[in-house]
């Protein structure tokens, strides 16, 4: 990196007590083997502590099991032999497959044979029994299946993720799809002088208005509510995200991804906060989505500043010119470049050169940094990370930014690199705390 990162940066999205939960799991990040995957779960097993349902829950991330040394998963008996009990789960760096031992499959009342949710698989072997790995809806339903922390430990794993974000030289963080104790929670600690920096909340788009009821309690300059969130698509790694175009190798029941939501939803989403003088951030990965929600943007016409999407993997050129047209601040993470790729050129190779158009942005005239407010009515180009899914670190964005591929990935597997920032022009999105965009009540 030649540029110095600039100081006080904005972290445009993240997910603050999800952040500070990941900073505490055991991370397999670097574990290479499966007998190395069972000397961590029994590890962390032996020093786990039981939770507020009295189980022991163990919950480890960041497996690839594709690059251990045997290309698999423990075994259901050689995890159950590691933890001796415990209620473990395993959770791939995709997020979207997991191994999960015995005891938390039977807490969370998943069992072969058994659907879960829309899309969830319990693996099993020519036998019928569950091999322990679960895929999408399962993997999550015994992941979340751990009690929720109490508060005490909530408002200790909060502090530790805005301690973090800080020790990145980030001086504000805005939360997509904030619980609805965290504000009271972040206002109390701005009062006790414990806060340390500036965060922006958005909550589900269903709960804002009752949200907005009671901000007054605990909104304050630092902490504040800024809107409600909304998903319109999937993602593309598992082909969820709404495309324009089928993908190549698609999914047979839903070729182009799928709408989460129609679009009289966000129409509808729009109005609501338009009448809280507040914002909606729209979760759309997909190019078909981005259009879905820039033609609600059409329809209803909020003031400008109003809305921003997040996200914006896949975007047609057609709908470049439409965030300034229509006041939009683009909400991006070039980090997730960084793990796609593999699955962009797989899934939608006629596409690639639509991934992350930053520099066509930009030269659209999107201000780079500016999260643009329904008072300025203005409409910017900003970063962010997406934490905990991949790590907090803008370094990463503007690598990404930057170079299009991985460290040490050769040159020509860029992707789409004629829309490279050079790396001023990237360090410049990660919004820079100012009064004029931050200080608005
Ligand atoms: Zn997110």
């Amino acid at each position: 990196m030649s540029a110095a990162p600039p100081a006080n940066l904005v972290e445009a999205h993240a997910h603050v007590f999800a952040l500070g939960q990941s900073l505490e799991l055991t991370p397999l990040d670097r574990c290479a083997t499966v007998a190395e995957s069972l000397d961590a779960v029994r590890r962390a097993s032996a020093s786990s502590r039981p939770s507020s349902d009295g189980r022991a829950w163990v919950r480890l991330f960041g497996a690839r099991v594709e690059s251990w040394d045997q290309g698999r998963w423990p075994t259901l008996a050689e995890l159950d032999a590691a933890c001796a009990g415990a209620c473990v789960v395993i959770m791939s760096f995709d997020y979207h497959c997991a191994m999960a031992s015995s005891a938390a499959m039977a807490a969370a009342g998943v069992r072969a044979g058994v659907a879960v949710g829309t899309n969830g698989v319990v693996c099993t072997d020519a036998q019928g029994q569950a091999t322990g790995v679960l895929l999408e809806d399962a993997a999550y339903a015994v992941w979340k299946a751990a009690p929720e922390p109490v508060e005490s430990e909530r408002e200790r794993l909060v502090i530790l993720a805005l301690a973090h974000l800080r020790s990145l030289g980030f001086a504000e963080v805005h939360d997509l799809h904030s619980q609805a104790w965290l504000g009271p929670m972040l206002g109390r600690l701005d009062r006790e002088g414990r806060l340390g920096m500036r965060v922006a909340l958005y909550p589900n788009v269903a709960e804002v208005r009752a949200v907005a009821e009671h901000r007054q309690h605990w909104e304050s300059t630092r902490v504040r509510l800024a809107g409600g969130k909304v998903f319109s698509d999937g993602t593309l790694s598992s082909r969820t995200a709404l495309m324009i175009h089928r993908y190549a190798e698609p999914r047979p029941d839903m070729p182009r991804g799928h709408a989460m939501v129609a679009p009289v939803f966000i129409d509808e989403a729009l109005r609501t906060v338009e009448s809280l003088d507040l914002q909606l951030a729209v979760h759309a990965i997909g190019d078909g989505a981005v259009r879905m929600v820039l033609d609600s943007a059409q329809r209803v016409r909020p003031a400008r500043g109003t809305l921003r999407i997040e996200h914006l993997e896949v975007l047609d050129a057609a709908d470049v010119p439409r965030f300034v047209e229509l006041g939009v601040t683009a909400s991006v993470q070039p980090c997730h470049l960084l793990t796609d790729i593999e699955a962009l050129r797989r899934y939608v190779p006629h596409r690639i050169e639509r991934v992350l158009p930053l520099r066509s942005l930009l030269a659209s005239g999107l201000e780079p940094g500016v999260i643009g407010t329904r008072r300025d009515g203005r409409a910017g180009l900003v970063f962010g990370s997406d934490a905990p899914i991949v790590r907090a670190n803008p370094e990463d964005s503007i690598f990404a930014a930057v170079h299009r591929r991985r460290p040490g990935m050769p040159q020509d597997e860029a992707i789409a690199m004629k829309e490279a920032l050079d790396e001023a022009a990237a360090w410049r999105c990660f919004a820079r705390v100012c009064d004029e965009t931050t200080d608005r009540r």
